[in-house]
């Protein structure tokens, strides 16, 4: 199904690209929630203040959030800042008492959005109103899973609608909390251009020094916009410490980001970028053609494999080729997890040729 959606700039809250969503991943006290927000408006740069209430927590008897009252502190922070507020939904008694309070911006976090149950009833609570909604990825990996948690709102009658990505979950042992996996939101854009996407560095990075790196890299991949947890003192934070930012470093993150156009009237630029992208043209269309003659040599040696009664797999003459290809590779400047991963999709489709060709030969052989 497609998604009829408005993009940020479109819903009506003057918001410009890219949104800069900022405060702290939960609300402790009135205080800490307008002083929070005091500090970041006045760098001039954010747009909305964020806030968890009710939080999700892995573990039981952590810090769950303050529930309902922390809203009146977000309507106190947007009283004295004029910023607008967010916050996460995951049933339908909180959505009701964020529209009551007039809260600006809902989103759905990763672990509701794994449940098609909650964000069904979070989109029943939805029906007949207005308001924007963001939907972070699910935990895992299921892009189908979080353009499902978008077709169940948009079904809702929400076309302020966009997404948030925030990493997922892994067994691996890397530098990030949760793995952006870049290539999730990327294909999300490709079937959803009008979906805009707003990265939060913060979930994704888990600690604060990969904020800045994970901002910039999210805004040359022309994202909409960031959702950066800040603090104003991180280090004694109910939840999520080590990630959050003071308003003085956030200012800094900002400052240093380069916004990037996505094109330009240029016309010397836009005919050398049309010249570049000519010639990888020409390369990609080389490279399809020379697959192509590598797969023909694959299926020649199916038959000829099948004549000798010869396996498929040759688990040496795999070897030899990675081995072969990746010291190459290096030569070339290539990178090796970038020359395993074409060769083992190579090698998989040579597979497949070979299977279909050895199964056709063994029909006939049949008849
Ligand atoms: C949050 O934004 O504080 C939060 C709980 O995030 P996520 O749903 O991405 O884990
Ligand atoms: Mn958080």
């Amino acid at each position: 199904m497609t998604l009829k959606v408005k993009q940020i700039k479109d819903w009506g809250l003057g918001l410009t690209k890219p949104m800069i969503i900022s405060g702290p991943c939960s609300a402790e006290s009135e205080e800490q929630v307008v002083n929070t927000a005091k500090e970041i408006a006045a760098l001039g740069k954010v747009n909305v203040l964020r806030a968890g209430i009710w939080k999700p927590r892995t573990r039981p008897n952590s810090f769950e959030g303050v529930g309902e009252v922390g809203l009146e502190w977000l309507n106190a922070a947007k009283k004295e800042t004029g910023m607008l507020t967010a916050t996460e939904v995951a049933n339908g008694k909180h959505v009701e008492a964020c529209l009551k309070a007039g809260v600006d911006i809902l989103w759905v976090g990763a672990r509701t959005t794994v449940n098609p149950f909650s964000v069904q009833e979070v989109a029943d609570a939805l029906k007949g109103v207005d308001v924007p909604v963001l939907v972070k990825n699910p935990i895992n990996p299921d892009l189908a899973l979080w353009i499902g948690g978008l077709e169940r709102i948009n079904q809702a009658g929400i076309t302020r609608l966009g997404a948030i990505h925030r990493g997922f979950s892994t067994f691996e042992k890397t530098p990030f909390r949760n793995i952006p996996m870049w290539d999730m939101a990327i294909e999300l854009k490709r079937k959803y251009p009008d979906v805009d996407i707003v990265c939060d560095p913060s979930h994704i990075a888990g600690n604060r020094d990969l904020i800045g790196y994970i901002s910039q890299k999210a805004l040359d991949l022309d994202m909409s916009g960031l959702m950066i947890e800040s603090h104003i003192t991180p280090s004694v934070a109910l939840s999520d410490a080590a990630q959050q930012v003071t308003p003085q470093r956030l200012g800094e993150i900002l400052d240093s980001l380069q916004v990037r156009k996505a094109s330009t009237d240029d016309v010397e630029f836009s005919s050398k970028l049309e010249g570049l992208r000519n010639d990888i043209d020409k390369i990609d269309d080389e490279l399809f053609h020379m697959l192509s003659s590598r797969m023909k040599l694959a299926e020649q040696i199916g038959e000829y494999k099948k004549d000798n009664s010869v396996t498929i797999l040759q688990v040496g003459r795999w070897e030899e080729i990675v081995n072969k290809r990746i010291s190459l590779a290096k030569a070339l400047g290539l990178g090796d997890e970038f020359v395993e991963t074409v060769l083992k999709a190579i090698h998989k489709e040579s597979i497949r040729r070979q299977n279909i060709v050895m199964n056709q030969a063994g029909e006939m052989a049949g008849k």
